[in-house]
């Protein structure tokens, strides 16, 4: 364990301790110096992230209401990229069925939903997947 000065991309530098042998901690600087923002820009970066996407649902009339003070943000954001994919879904042909159930889940407001969801949430295959799955579900009880 050692504390290394990682320069991240950002230009910022800050300390950051690494565990784990010294080659992994090598590869693991050359990473973080390549890809990420120091800890107070990436945190800068979220929290202006988070109120895009505030704005952006209260705009579509799509707020995340329901949830504590922690989940509705965090939420927000996930629901924000939900709309960006369920945009570019809208541009292929998909079926009016599968349309018709993710506009459903859009006006979904629980924070707790869309957290414990994220990961089939994240990009437009799974978004896909998870509506076709809950469809077919809901069509045949014995699925
Ligand atoms: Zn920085």
């Amino acid at each position: 364990m050692a504390n290394y000065t990682i320069n991240y991309k950002c230009g910022h530098s800050a300390q950051k301790e690494l565990y784990g042998k010294l080659e992994e901690r090598y590869k693991k600087i050359e990473w973080l110096q390549e890809n990420c923002l120091c800890p107070e820009c990436s945190a800068k970066e979220k929290a202006r992230e988070n109120e895009a996407a505030l704005a952006r649902l209260k705009m579509a009339g799509l707020e995340v209401t329901e949830g504590s003070e922690k989940q509705i943000p965090w939420a927000s954001s996930i629901k924000a990229r939900y709309l960006d994919a369920v945009e570019r879904i809208k541009a292929t042909d998909v079926s009016e069925q599968v349309m018709a159930r993710l506009q459903e889940y859009a006006r979904n407001s629980e924070a707790e939903w869309w957290i414990d969801n994220r990961r089939d949430l994240a990009d437009e295959e799974s978004i896909l997947e998870f509506a076709r799955l809950e469809i077919r579900q809901a069509n045949d009880p014995d699925y």
